[in-house]
């Protein structure tokens, strides 16, 4: 599947509806179809980055705007206090399902430690 194939460039072109949550030039955020936690936000850069693994030193600008913007959500969404957890899965062992890097911004409930 080419970069301009893959499941998440489709929903940022709004060719697959979705739950948005946030946008700016460099990020799309969104709801998850199947959540894992009351709140439970995809956050994604527009730039066509596979995974963690692409990342360069020009990509530093972009891998920190999904922290800044999970902080910024968390804070804006009101859970900023009770806690949150931020997960960037990486490579089919980690249980990767989509090639376009993302961060799950996960909240609402107990999340256990280590995960499974
Ligand atoms: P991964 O397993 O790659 O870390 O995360 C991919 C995430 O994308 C999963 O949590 C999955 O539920 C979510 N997802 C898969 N297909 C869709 C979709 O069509 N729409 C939305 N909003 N989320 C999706």
């Amino acid at each position: 599947m080419s970069q301009n194939d893959n499941l998440f460039k489709k929903i940022m072109r709004g060719e697959i509806p979705s739950a948005k949550v946030y946008e700016d030039d460099d990020v799309y955020a969104f709801k998850d179809i199947a959540p894992a936690a009351p709140t439970h936000i995809l956050i994604i850069p527009k730039a066509p980055l596979d995974s963690l693994n692409e990342l360069t030193d020009n990509d530093a600008a972009v891998a920190g705007k999904l922290l800044v913007t999970a902080a910024k959500l968390a804070k804006e969404l009101g859970f900023a206090d009770t806690g949150y957890r931020c997960v960037i899965n990486t490579g089919a062992q980690a249980g990767q399902t989509v090639p376009h890097l993302h961060l799950h911004l996960l909240a609402g409930r107990d999340l256990q430690w280590p995960p499974g």
